[in-house]
């Protein structure tokens, strides 16, 4: 099929780096001379007919910018099929077929259903700070979240030694803890809890204990949201049962986690995964994600990269505890 224009979106949670790839799509389509409309509000704007037609200027600067000058939106008319087919006027009234999404699970179940519906051809670009699709070592976002939380708990931990406390650090990942596995290694962390595997409290108390033992002058415990021992308080209850004058502390970092200028890994990425995302999209391609797999352009088909589990390292968990004795 030939591609007459395409149009770009961001849907779901936001994620930095999702501007400096939007950025790589618009110069990449112009570049081969296709007419480019940025959608605004994730897929509220395909139902709501926000599209707006874009060049090379209206994306400069943004690079370097955090968040989504498309804006992001959660539609949950999209869901439906009215609220779908009522987009897909949209893009066929625009002359458009060929429709790139940035965002996550969601994004690209919607994006699926678009493409087998009405045969709209679809390319996702996985943007999430949670690193959980399936097809990509990296989705963009991830890198700077990670940055973001070490630079926090690296301050966390100049009070906690100053005090001798024990800190309960929340990070964002309510099915995924690569961030929290992550960021825990790259802080020393005393323990790790993950949404993908069982800790039990026994397990906890030993690491407290052991970190007692050795006379640590500060601890720090990093925590995914879902993880399934329970919130960073109920953790805090269970660990205050056992050494009753310990010192402790919870911090729940929260959306500072989704701001700020991308890092390198992030910038590059996007901008690889953009050129990948149109390039794919003009030789035919639909219904599949770009990634990156060994430093090597990959594309995995939407339903693969949304039902398969990306592989999480628990090797990484055992190793930030022989790091943090
Ligand atoms: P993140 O991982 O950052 O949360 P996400 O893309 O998974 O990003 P969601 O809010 O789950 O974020 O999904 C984004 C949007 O995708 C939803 O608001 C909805 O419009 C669409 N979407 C999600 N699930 C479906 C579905 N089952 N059918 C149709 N559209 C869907």
């Amino acid at each position: 099929m030939s591609i007459k224009n395409i149009a770009v979106l961001t849907s779901g949670g936001d994620a930095p780096g999702m501007n400096a790839a939007i950025r790589a799509v618009v110069r990449t389509a112009i570049f081969y001379k296709k007419k480019i409309y940025g959608v605004s509000r994730g897929y509220d704007g395909l139902i709501e007919n926000s599209f707006a037609e874009l060049d090379s200027k209206s994306v400069k600067g943004i690079l370097a910018q955090g968040g989504t000058v498309l804006k992001s939106a959660r539609s949950s008319l999209f869901k439906t099929k009215e609220g779908r087919e009522k987009a897909a006027k949209n893009l066929k009234s625009h002359g458009v077929n060929g429709l790139i999404v940035i965002g996550g699970d969601g994004t690209f179940t919607g994006a699926h259903l678009l493409h087998e519906e009405f045969r709209i051809p679809v390319i996702g670009i996985p943007g999430t700070i949670d690193n959980d699709l399936f097809g990509t070592d990296f989705t963009i976002g991830y890198d700077t979240a990670t940055n973001t939380v070490i630079n926090c708990i690296d301050k966390i931990r100049d009070t906690a030694n100053s005090h001798n406390r024990l800190f309960i650090v929340e990070v964002m990942g309510r099915d995924a803890g690569f961030i929290a596995l992550s960021a825990g290694v790259a802080t020393g962390a005393l323990e790790i809890i993950l949404p993908e595997m069982n800790t039990s409290i026994d397990e906890l108390l030993d690491s407290v204990q052991r970190g007692a033992e050795n006379k640590k002058i500060s601890n720090i415990i990093v925590v995914a949201e879902g993880n399934r021992l329970g919130t960073p308080f109920e953790i805090s209850s269970e660990i205050l049962s056992k050494y009753p004058n310990m010192d402790i502390k919870v911090t729940i970092l929260g959306h500072v986690q989704r701001g700020g200028s991308p890092t390198t890994l992030d910038r590059v990425n996007a901008s690889i995964m953009g050129v990948a995302a149109v390039e794919g999209i003009l030789n035919d391609k639909s219904d599949v994600m770009v990634g990156l797999l060994n430093n090597k352009l990959e594309y995995t088909f939407l339903q693969q990269a949304i039902y398969n589990k990306a592989p999480i390292d628990i090797e990484l968990r055992r190793i930030a505890k022989i790091l943090s004795t």
